[in-house]
C-alpha cells in the first residue's frame, strides 16, 4: 500500500489471461530479502495495491489451452523469474534475460539499455505481475517455468527451490570456485546460507562467513563456516580476511546482501546522507569489501541485488588486480531441477533456514520483524490457507 506500509486485503481471484497461463491455488510462500528492497521503497513503480510476494508453490488449479505439460491437480514450485522458452536468451539459457516477458520493458531500458524477464511480485517496471504471498497467482509461460514435485517431499522441503536455493547456488557457481579454494560470503541470510552450502558442494576447502546476526552466524557455522562477526569490538572485515588467508585474500568473494547493506563504518554514514539526498540509489558497503578483499586473479560473484548508481566502488582495485566478476538475477529454470535431485538424494533438507511459520493475517506486522532482524528471524514460510 505504499513504503512500510502492506495490509492483508481481499482481492479478487486472478483468472486465465492467456491460453499458456496456469491458475496455482497455493499452499506455501515465503519472504524474501528482495521483498525489503520494495518495503524501504527501493525499487520505483510500485503501486498502491500490488501484491507482494514471488517465492510460492502449490496446485495447479487451472491451465490454459495451450498449457500441455501441466494439468489440475499436479504439484509445483514456481520460479520467481518468468520465461518463455523461446526467445535468443532463453534458447542460451539465460532465463532471467528472457526477452518475452516484461510487457513493461520501456520503463527498464530507459534506465538499463535493456530489460531483464518479468518478475512476480516485484514492480511494474519488472512486469506488474501479481504476486505469490496470497491464496492463487496466475502463473504465465507455464510450460516453461514450474517444476513438478512427483515425490511426496514435504513443501517446506521444496519450496525454497523457488528462489533462493537456486540463487544462492547460482552465486557460488559464479564464484568459479576450484576444489579446496577459499571462499569468502557476506551475508548470512538466506541467500548466504545458501551460497555457504553451494559452496562446499562445489569443492570449496573452506568458506568465511560475514554477518553481525548471531543466530545467522550460528548457522553458518553449523553448515561447517568459519565465521567473522563484524559489529564485533576491532573487527576489520578486511584484516581478518587476510590473516584468514596469509595475507592473500579469498579466491572468491560473494556479495549475499546488496543495495541495503548495513555498515558500522564512516563510509555507512556517507550512502546513508547521499541516498537521502538522492545523490546515490544503493549502499554497496560490501561490493566495496569484496572487491578490496578478493585475491589477485580471484572472482566476486553478486548474488545481492544492486539496483541503480553506486559511489565509491574500487574499480581502480578491480582492475589491477585482474578480477572476474559475475552478477545477476538466478537463471532460475536451469537449477530448479538438479536441486530438486540434491533434496532427494538427502544431500541437503533447505527447511533448516525457516525460524517462522505465519498466516497472511500475521504478514504486515512479520513484515517489521524481517526488516529488523528481530525474534531472530532467519526465514519466514507463509501458509496462506491458516
Ligand atoms: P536478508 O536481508 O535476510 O539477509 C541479508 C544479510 O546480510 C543479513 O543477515 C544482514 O545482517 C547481512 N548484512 C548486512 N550488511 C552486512 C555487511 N556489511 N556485512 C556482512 N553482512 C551484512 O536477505 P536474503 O534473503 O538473504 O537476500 C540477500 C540478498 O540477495 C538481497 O539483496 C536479495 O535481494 C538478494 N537476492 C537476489 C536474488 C537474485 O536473483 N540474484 C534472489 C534472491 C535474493
Ligand atoms: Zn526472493
Amino acid at each position: 500500500m505504499g513504503t512500510h506500509k502492506i495490509e492483508t486485503q481481499t482481492v479478487p481471484d486472478p483468472e486465465l489471461v492467456n491460453p499458456h497461463d496456469a491458475i496455482i491455488k497455493i499452499t506455501k510462500t515465503a519472504i524474501c530479502g528482495s521483498d525489503l528492497h520494495l518495503y524501504d521503497g527501493f525499487i520505483p513503480t510500485m503501486e498502491s495495491g500490488d501484491i507482494m510476494g514471488h517465492e510460492f508453490m502449490g496446485i495447479v488449479e487451472e491451465v490454459g489451452k495451450d498449457v500441455t505439460n501441466l494439468k489440475r491437480g499436479d504439484r509445483v514450485v514456481v520460479p520467481f523469474t518468468i520465461a518463455c522458452g523461446n526467445c535468443l536468451f532463453c534458447k542460451k539459457k539465460l532465463w532471467a534475460a528472457c526477452d518475452n516477458t516484461n510487457p513493461n520493458a520501456h520503463l527498464m531500458e530507459a534506465a538499463y539499455g535493456y530489460s531483464g524477464s518479468g518478475l512476480f511480485g516485484y514492480s511494474h517496471m519488472m512486469g506488474g505481475y501479481a504476486g505469490g504471498q496470497a491464496q492463487y497467482a496466475r502463473v504465465p509461460f507455464a510450460n516453461v517455468g514450474p517444476l513438478k514435485i512427483e515425490s511426496d517431499l514435504p513443501d517446506e522441503k521444496v519450496l525454497f527451490l523457488s528462489d533462493i536455493f537456486p540463487t544462492g547456488y547460482q552465486a557460488a557457481e559464479n564464484a568459479q570456485i576450484l576444489p579446496g579454494d577459499t571462499v569468502a560470503v557476506w551475508g548470512c541470510g538466506p541467500v548466504g546460507q545458501f551460497a555457504i552450502a553451494s559452496a562446499f558442494m562445489l569443492g570449496a576447502g573452506r568458506v568465511i562467513a560475514i554477518d553481525r546476526l548471531p543466530e545467522r552466524l550460528a548457522l553458518a557455522r553449523s553448515l561447517g563456516a568459519v565465521t567473522v562477526d563484524y559489529s564485533e569490538n576491532d573487527t576489520d572485515v578486511l584484516t581478518a580476511l587476510k590473516d584468514l588467508t596469509g595475507g592473500i585474500g579469498p579466491d572468491s568473494c560473494i556479495d549475499a546482501v546488496g543495495l541495503e547493506g548495513h555498515s558500522t563504518e564512516l563510509q555507512g554514514v556517507y550512502d546513508k546522507i547521499k541516498t537521502a539526498v538522492m545523490l546515490e540509489t544503493d549502499r554497496p558497503v560490501v561490493l566495496r569489501q569484496a572487491i578490496q578483499a578478493i585475491r589477485k586473479g580471484g572472482t566476486v560473484s553478486v548474488p545481492g541485488v544492486y539496483g541503480g548508481l553506486l559511489d565509491k566502488v574500487p574499480f581502480g582495485a578491480a582492475f589491477g588486480k585482474g578480477i572476474t566478476m559475475k552478477m545477476g538475477q538466478t537463471n532460475m529454470h536451469s537449477y530448479m531441477k538438479p536441486l530438486l535431485e540434491r533434496i532427494e538424494q538427502n544431500q541437503i533438507d533447505p527447511s533448516y533456514i525457516i525460524s517462522h511459520r505465519i498466516t497472511l493475517d500475521q504478514a504486515p506486522d512479520m513484515y517489521k520483524v524481517w526488516r529488523d532482524k528481530k525474534e531472530n528471524v532467519t526465514k519466514i514460510v507463509i501458509d496462506p490457507w491458516a
